[in-house]
């Protein structure tokens, strides 16, 4: 039961544990090891296009199986890892095997839809991440219109460093750029006017109480709509959550009411089972 629902998956996992039973020195340790033992696997939620019900994409989601303590959350890990300095090389090795998925399922016989990779703000202060995406695209033979990016909105905070470069220079390569959690963080509107970026994620706070929060969505639609940027909604659970983001002009949504995080083979199942109706084209 746990395997199938995303919800679950980490029922067992109490986060006070990292405070009292689990050494977090301990994890940091064995997260570094399975890091280096490749052993983070990918899970994969697709988006959907609530008019179609077709698939438009997949978002991936880091997985850590902890050999004692189980599933361990990415909200409990990536924090280790960003303050371990392991988040660069924990990303890289997701990258790589998103990377390595794809090509496989680029050799079946259906079109594949881009799949997002979030992206800490830390690599973006490691010189070589876009080198390393664009060599990596060359390693496997992809090209950029198959991945995305997803960031937070702390990519919004410091101006100065080259960050819009790095981004225009992903984009170039036909990565696009999401803005993941949007609304939740520090928002400065003149910067997003400038920032190179494709996509608005509206954060799952807002779809949860959707009636209550319906002013906000409709501003976050019609900003990207004027800035000229897509739009989607996460963590869509209900149908009228589906149909109110529909009437205020949302229309790509991600959520438990489509499908949970899938491991790669129940996803590439539901790839298949829906071809060819899927667009594998992203909404604008
Ligand atoms: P996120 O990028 O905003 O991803 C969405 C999270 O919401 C995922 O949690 C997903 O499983 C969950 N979700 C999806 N649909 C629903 C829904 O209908 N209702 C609810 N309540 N939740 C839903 P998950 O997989 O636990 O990941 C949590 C966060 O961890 C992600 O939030 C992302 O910020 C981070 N994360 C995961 N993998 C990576 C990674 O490789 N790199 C980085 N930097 N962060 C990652
Ligand atoms: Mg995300
Ligand atoms: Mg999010
Ligand atoms: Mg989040």
């Amino acid at each position: 039961k746990a395997k199938q629902n995303g919800t679950n998956d980490f029922q067992f996992f109490d986060k006070s544990m990292v405070d009292q039973d689990v050494n977090k020195f301990e994890l940091e340790n064995d997260l570094r090891n399975a890091i280096k033992n490749d052993s983070l696997t990918v899970y994969y939620q697709p988006k959907y296009n609530a008019n179609t019900n077709n698939i438009t994409g997949a978002e991936a989601l880091a997985r850590w199986k902890h050999p004692r303590h189980g599933m361990i959350p990415p909200g409990v890990f990536i924090p280790i890892a960003e303050e371990a300095n392991l988040i660069v090389s924990l990303e890289r090795m997701i990258i790589r095997q998103v990377f390595s998925q794809l090509v496989v399922w680029k050799g079946q016989k259906y079109q594949v839809p881009r799949t997002s990779i979030n992206i800490s703000i830390i690599h973006f202060y490691q010189e070589d991440f876009v080198k390393f995406m664009h060599q990596s695209l060359i390693e496997y033979d992809l090209s950029g219109e198959l991945i995305e990016i997803e960031v937070t909105e702390s990519i919004m905070i410091k101006k100065e460093d080259g960050i819009n470069e790095q981004l225009q220079a992903l984009r170039e390569m036909g990565i696009e750029v999401s803005i993941d959690d949007f609304g939740t963080g520090y928002s400065s509107l003149s910067y997003l006017s400038k920032l190179s970026v494709d996509r608005l994620k509206i954060d799952q706070s807002f779809v949860a109480h959707s009636q209550e929060n319906s002013e906000i969505i409709s501003t976050i639609v019609s900003m990207a709509t004027n800035l000229n940027l897509k739009v989607i909604a996460e963590g869509v659970e209900t149908e009228s959550q589906i149909d109110l983001l529909k009437s205020l002009g949302c229309q790509e949504v991600q959520g438990y009411y489509y499908s949970p995080p899938l491991p790669s083979a129940e996803y590439e199942t539901k790839m298949n089972r829906e071809f060819p109706e899927n667009e594998h084209v992203l909404l604008t």
